[in-house]
């Protein structure tokens, strides 16, 4: 007798890593590599199906019930279609179809963050909770919305773009064009531009001295550092992150009436000195019978979460 498993495969623009799970979210298998997607389309299909194949051999004889795959990018579930992912130059890819005739298995294929989202749910801090917002803080802000037990996914896959609310009409340039989206305002890239300005406009700090004099190694880490020593440019600007994180907050608070809000990823490992301005902020801005009952906690998965995700994705859609 061989117990049930699922593979787990979290695509991103940088690397694939994948998992062999039990349905519990027990990890027996773990395996990575590089994405490089500008070797195309073909290249990057083979290293996800090595990343399959790896994970099952580990598991010596644990046939996978399927596969779950967390892409970045606008991905429709039920079709199984990447439908738009800046960060691998696809375009309507059918994965699942592709993937599906190379494995021999049934594949589900899901958005990244609302894979996070999932498994939260299903396996960290959000058990027990059926309205659910996740957001994701490193490179870029993604997020899920889980509403009334169910992922919220919009017309064609592209729901919960929190990223790319509008927080500050006026604000910085985005990379989606835009200007003022909260992604622009609170990601780790934001956050290490926002203390290079207040430098270059000549404020005294010690995120200088941290990268030796070259400002082009100024990342959210440093800054987090030079926060956590008493910076006041790094404590300022952290806390400019964590009221424009609280602002988007208050919008999702009002519009979906969650119980829970989990906040991961990168950024989120600053931790007090980010989570205290979100709160202050909703407790500031939400209305107070509104936001009562609703709790900020940081997400409890890590760098799991995109591969578990995948494993809850398969789980929730496969029965479809
Ligand atoms: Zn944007």
């Amino acid at each position: 007798m061989t117990a049930e498993a699922i593979v787990g495969i979290d695509l991103g623009g940088t690397q694939i890593r994948s998992v062999l799970a039990t349905p519990e979210g027990t990890i027996l298998a773990r395996y990575k590599t590089l994405t490089v997607p500008n070797e195309g389309q073909a290249a990057v299909l083979e290293r996800i199906v090595r990343a399959a194949e790896a994970v099952i051999l580990q598991g010596r004889g644990r046939r996978p019930r399927g596969v779950g795959i967390g892409s970045a990018g606008a991905v429709d579930p039920h079709g199984g279609t990447v439908l738009a992912a800046t960060n691998l130059g696809w375009y309507g890819v059918p994965l699942q179809s592709m993937l599906s005739e190379r494995l021999g298995l049934l594949v589900v294929v899901g958005n990244d963050a609302n894979a996070a989202a999932l498994a939260e749910r299903r396996f960290g801090a959000g058990q027990g909770a059926d309205n659910l917002v996740y957001m994701t803080i490193s490179t870029g802000i993604g997020a899920g919305v889980v509403t009334g037990g169910r992922l919220l996914l919009g017309a064609r896959g592209f729901a919960g773009e929190v990223g790319h609310m509008t927080i500050e009409p006026e604000g910085p340039p985005c990379p989606c064009g835009n200007s003022g989206c909260l992604e622009a305002l609170a990601s780790g890239p934001a956050i290490a531009c926002a203390a290079l300005a207040r430098i270059d406009g000549g404020e005294a700090s010690t995120i200088s001295d941290i990268v030796g004099g070259d400002h082009t190694q100024v990342s959210a880490e440093v800054v987090a550092r030079a926060a956590a020593d008493g910076d006041a440019v790094a404590t300022g600007v952290i806390r400019r992150a964590g009221f424009y994180i609280g602002v988007c907050l208050v919008n999702l608070i009002h519009l979906f009436e969650p119980e829970l809000i989990l906040i991961g990823g990168g950024v989120a490992q600053i931790g007090t000195l980010l989570f205290d301005p979100i709160r202050a902020t909703v407790r500031e801005r939400a209305i107070p019978a509104i936001r009562e009952g609703v709790r900020i906690e940081p997400a409890a998965l890590g760098d799991d979460a995109g591969m578990l995700g995948a494993i809850a994705l398969f789980q929730e859609y496969s029965r479809d």
